[in-house]
């Protein structure tokens, strides 16, 4: 028989517009935005989502289209160019244009300015073959010359940043990572020189020969680089933050091409995100300029990780819902045997289906009402309008929002891969690159075990405060809600939560009560937010009050297990249990 004359699958169809199939998303943003406002972003994000389904989607597809290193030229001549495909700088050219990153400058919908351009990326992740991990840093770095750039640099540096003609957009990279730890900058090894013939005081913007070699850099066709180097003892405090041009000597734009001492010493070879051009860089002499006070880089750095932890927590969130779209298209045309009937039926029809992807459906759901709030946050806080406690549950549950989303999106995207069955597995289907580009969320900007740390740091140093401020938030909203069951549930895993909170700022915890309570709070973040929304959606008429409700119910469901681990290690410090973990995991041997 030939392949033809055989049995023909269908072939699903995403919906033409992403932004009018998600209902959350909508749902949410109808919510949260003032009336005005939502007119604006919602047309943008709906003219964007057609402009996705009607083209944008296949640019940079496949392994022609990944960046190449070409170290000599054919006379032998060492060149070290970077060669990117064609379908890269579009997509490049396309995010200035749509101001993936200038949104968030121009402030034109106000404190929702984050939540426009962050709604936006959402909606691009499936298709953006990870764009926005360049847009991201240079994001960061736009916000760090806002704040603690020279005069200079904010004229000549940050409208390139944040501009949407492309003629002249710039991106920015983040030189952090060094072979002695991403996770743990303190061991920096490249240093910062003063350059002769600057002033008798150190400013901002003195000029610095910087030396080094930096492990991961991901914007290696950038245009400028945010970088830390040593200019002062060991530790932490020995660091400063530099901005080095990449492809000039001088940062300011028309000066001759060059690439500053910059070479690309290899590419890396990635599971995923292999359209993106990481690559290990060796520095040699290379001019760079002083960012902030000396000794306050690893602060000054800080703001630009608040920035592109956010954008990989909506990575992670988007490649979920890529991925459900794509599973509940194909089970609108699949048809398979219900074996309790006898007959052949859609996999949207049969319930055992349903179920298995009931947890996906859920995750997307909640970290939409996770990140969303969190955006307008980091929005509000941008434009100086946020209170004191605000800003302290920005800086909370910032590492919360990307650790939690990034651990699970790819387990959900996995499920949703079995969901097409041995269609799921092929190269083809964009399940395998969604799966393989969403595992870096775990990674890149923090691992969830350094995060928790991170959150465990907050709390400590503010001697509870930033949790004081959290529950004092977190209990006012359910106060103001209608009762529900859902309600004293969430009552009761803050009153764990904060059990465990207070272990934790007087220092005495068990080590491995920070991932738990990390999970907790994400958990319950997002719970505290689906309570809002259920609340609004039941008084406000054409809304699905009800379902907002079961759907916050069954979440509530999953996030039981997690609380029940912080429970359990909130009560001691189980040193008896530690080392046997420790055999379980790595064997006797090493004890
Ligand atoms: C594709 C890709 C692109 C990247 N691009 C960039 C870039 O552009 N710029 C840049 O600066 N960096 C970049 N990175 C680097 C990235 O940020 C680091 O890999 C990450 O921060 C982890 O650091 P590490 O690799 O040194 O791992 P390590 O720090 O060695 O971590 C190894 C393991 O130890 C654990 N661990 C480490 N410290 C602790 C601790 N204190 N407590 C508990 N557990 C701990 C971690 O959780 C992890 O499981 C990129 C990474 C990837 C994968």
């Amino acid at each position: 028989m030939k392949v033809e004359d055989s049995f023909q699958l269908e072939q699903y169809k995403l919906p033409k517009n992403v932004y009018d199939a998600t209902r959350s998303l909508n749902a949410l943003l109808r919510r949260i935005l003032p009336e005005s406002v939502r007119k604006t972003v919602e047309a943008d994000l709906r003219r964007f989502a057609k402009r996705i389904h009607d083209g944008v989607g296949r640019l940079a597809e496949g392994p022609h289209n990944e960046p190449r290193l070409v170290q000599y030229d054919h006379y032998g001549r060492r060149v070290d160019r970077l060669e990117t495909s064609e379908g890269w700088r579009k997509l490049k050219d396309i995010a200035a244009e749509e101001g993936i990153v200038g949104i968030a400058f121009e402030r034109q919908t106000g404190e929702y300015a984050r939540v426009h351009q962050f709604a936006k990326i959402y909606l691009w992740v499936g298709d953006s073959r990870v764009v926005g991990c360049p847009m991201s840093m240079t994001d960061g770095a736009a916000r760090v010359i806002e704040k603690y750039g020279t005069p200079l640099m904010k004229s000549s540096i940050l409208p390139l940043l944040t501009t949407r003609d492309t003629t002249h957009a710039w991106t920015a990279g983040q030189f952090m990572t060094e072979k002695p730890g991403g996770s743990d900058v303190s061991r920096t090894e490249t240093v910062a020189t003063r350059a002769p013939g600057q002033g008798s005081t150190i400013q901002p913007g003195d000029l610095y020969i910087l030396d080094g070699f930096k492990w991961f850099s991901s914007a290696t066709d950038g245009n400028v680089a945010l970088s830390l180097a040593r200019t002062g003892g060991p530790g932490s405090s020995g660091l400063s933050l530099f901005l080095l041009p990449l492809k000039a000597r001088s940062f300011l734009p028309g000066s001759e091409a060059s690439n500053n001492g910059v070479f690309v010493h290899r590419m890396k070879q990635k599971i995923g995100t292999r359209a993106v051009p990481t690559a290990e860089l060796s520095i040699t002499g290379a001019h760079a300029y002083l960012v902030g006070e000396l000794g306050q880089g690893v602060r000054n750095i800080a703001t630009v990780l608040n920035i592109t932890r956010m954008h990989s927590a909506f990575h992670a969130v988007g490649s979920v819902g890529r991925a459900l779209m794509i599973a509940t298209s194909y089970a609108g045309v699949r048809k398979v045997l219900n074996t309790n009937t006898g007959e052949y039926v859609l996999l949207q029809d049969l319930p055992i289906h349903t179920s298995f992807l009931l947890d996906t459906a859920l995750l997307h759901h909640a970290l939409l009402h996770l990140l969303i709030p969190l955006s307008l946050f980091l929005g509000k806080s941008e434009l100086g309008s946020s209170t004191p406690a605000e800003e302290s549950r920005l800086r909370l549950l910032t590492p919360v929002a990307k650790a939690f989303a990034g651990q699970r999106a790819s387990k959900s995207v996995q499920d949703c891969i079995e969901a097409l069955g041995g269609l799921g597995y092929m190269e083809e289907e964009p399940l395998s690159r969604l799966m393989r580009d969403s595992l870096v969320e775990r990674i890149w900007e923090g691992t969830g075990s350094v995060l928790a740390g991170d959150v465990c740091r907050v709390i400590g140093k503010s001697k509870h405060k930033a949790m004081d401020y959290y529950l004092e938030w977190a209990y006012s909203i359910l106060a103001s809600s209608t009762p529900h069951p859902s309600v004293s549930l969430l009552t009761a895993q803050l009153h764990t939560i904060s059990h465990a909170t207070h272990r934790v700022a007087k220092g005495s915890y068990d080590p491995r009560l920070p991932p738990a309570l990390l999970a907790a709070l994400g958990y319950t973040t997002a719970s505290l937010s689906m309570v809002q929304q259920a609340n609004w959606a039941s008084q406000t008429p054409g809304e699905e009050g009800e379902l907002e409700w079961e759907m916050l119910n069954r979440w509530l469901g999953k996030a039981g297990e997690s609380l029940r681990e912080l429970e359990r290690l909130a009560v001691g410090e189980g040193q008896k249990e530690l080392e046997v973990e420790r055999v379980i995991v790595h064997g006797r041997a090493k004890l």
